[in-house]
């Protein structure tokens, strides 16, 4: 049999796509002019990185702007966090987030608590989703920021920020959401989920990595983490990445352009792989069946450990991961998985598939194939001993 090669792993990185690569290229090499000098190909460099704000501002409902770009998701949610947390520490000093945010929420958190703020972390049910009565109820007159992420980037769980946003709305508390994982794959827009703040990252949508941005709703209170220069309306100093802009811009248009399509065929794809991953005994979906992202996958197998089971795939030329890339050094287990309940046994047997613009539908037969047999493999061999 031909050896093939199938990537699984577009939650935690995504191919540049051709035509993202091909409007960047001009911009290393000869549109190279630093976009705040004044002479006239600097400022024909600065047009064409207004024009993208404007693009990334319209894949969301966005005014342009509104948009901060910043290298990447991890440094648009530190400015979300720390930008209002400093802007309003006057008015008060509690945030709530939630059990299963990614880390570059989570450990900014952990600092926020040290500098003398309180942080609710609110839990999830069996299925990853937070309840917004909890947000509710948990909001006091000291709240300054509510985030919650649109969708995991481990089990795939929409959260219903609608709810979520009327809810902080009606409290005048600040509403920032981690969207990193979503445009391409569900309609995102900050005037219908009511939030103020919203995390996009170009490395996960076909864009190159290391960029991305921090959509900010006119009049938010918010100070600037990164200091110097006056760029990006003086919250985020330091010269403009513009081939990466170039590039995140057009991966935004292309995200939301095939979104409809896209969201459809992949989650066909999704649900048949599913239905074939969970004939496999002791299998079981982690997530929510339906409020689920498009391209997500995440499975626990019992007996198993997914670092074996992801070796194998890997010599099958399955290119998948253990519950989240971010835990891959460590040992211990997804705080996500653990959030909604899991074992720390059966958290450990975990693998998230993320499906991609690659994916096709014969890739499904062969990847539950190759899985099921592998699971057989080692079950018996692990009896043996
Ligand atoms: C990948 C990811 C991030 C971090 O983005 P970087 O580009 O690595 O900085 C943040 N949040 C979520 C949900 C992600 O999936």
């Amino acid at each position: 049999m031909v050896k093939r090669s199938i990537y699984l792993d577009h939650a935690s990185a995504t191919p540049v796509d051709p035509r993202v690569l091909k409007v960047m290229l001009p911009y290393f090499t000869h549109w190279y002019a630093n976009p705040a000098s004044l002479y006239s190909i600097a400022r024909k460099v600065k047009t064409d990185v207004e024009k993208a704000r404007s693009v990334v501002a319209g894949s969301i409902n966005a005014r342009p702007e509104e948009i901060i770009f910043t290298a990447g998701g991890t440094e648009a949610n530190n400015l979300a966090l720390f930008g209002v947390a400093q802007a309003l520490r006057n008015r008060g000093n509690h945030v709530i987030t939630s059990q299963i945010e990614h880390q570059s929420i989570l450990s900014p958190c952990k600092v926020l608590e040290k500098q003398g703020f309180k942080v609710t972390y609110i839990g999830v049910d069996q299925f990853g989703l937070v309840n917004p009565k909890e947000i509710e109820r948990a909001i006091t007159p000291e709240t300054i920021l509510v985030s919650i992420m649109l969708a995991n980037n481990e089990i795939g769980t929409i959260q219903p920020l609608t709810d979520i946003g009327k809810i902080t709305r009606r409290h005048k508390v600040y509403f920032h959401t981690d969207a990193s994982q979503c445009l391409g794959l569900l309609p995102v827009d900050v005037q219908g989920l009511k939030l103020d703040l919203l995390t996009l990252n170009s490395g996960k949508i076909y864009g190159p990595k290391g960029v991305g941005a921090l959509y900010v709703r006119r009049g938010t209170q918010i100070r600037p983490s990164i200091l110097g220069g006056s760029q990006e309306m003086g919250l985020r100093a330091g010269t403009s990445n513009v081939p990466g802009i170039i590039g995140f811009a057009k991966a935004c248009e292309l995200a939301t352009k095939d979104q409809e399509k896209e969201q459809k065929r992949l989650s066909n794809l999704r649900d048949k792989l599913i239905t074939e991953i969970l004939k496999i005994p002791g299998s079981r979906l982690n997530g929510h069946a339906t409020e689920r992202l498009a391209n997500n996958i995440n499975v626990s197998f019992s007996g198993i450990e997914s670092e074996a089971l992801l070796f194998y795939l890997d010599t099958s030329g399955i290119y998948a991961s253990a519950g989240s890339a971010c835990h891959t050094s460590t040992i211990s287990p997804s705080h996500v998985l653990l959030a909604i309940g899991l074992s720390p046994e059966l958290a450990q047997g975990s693998l998230r598939f993320t499906l991609g613009r690659s994916t096709k539908s014969q890739d499904i037969a062969y990847v539950s194939q190759v899985l099921s047999t592998t699971i057989d493999k080692l079950r018996s061999v692990s009896q043996e001993r």
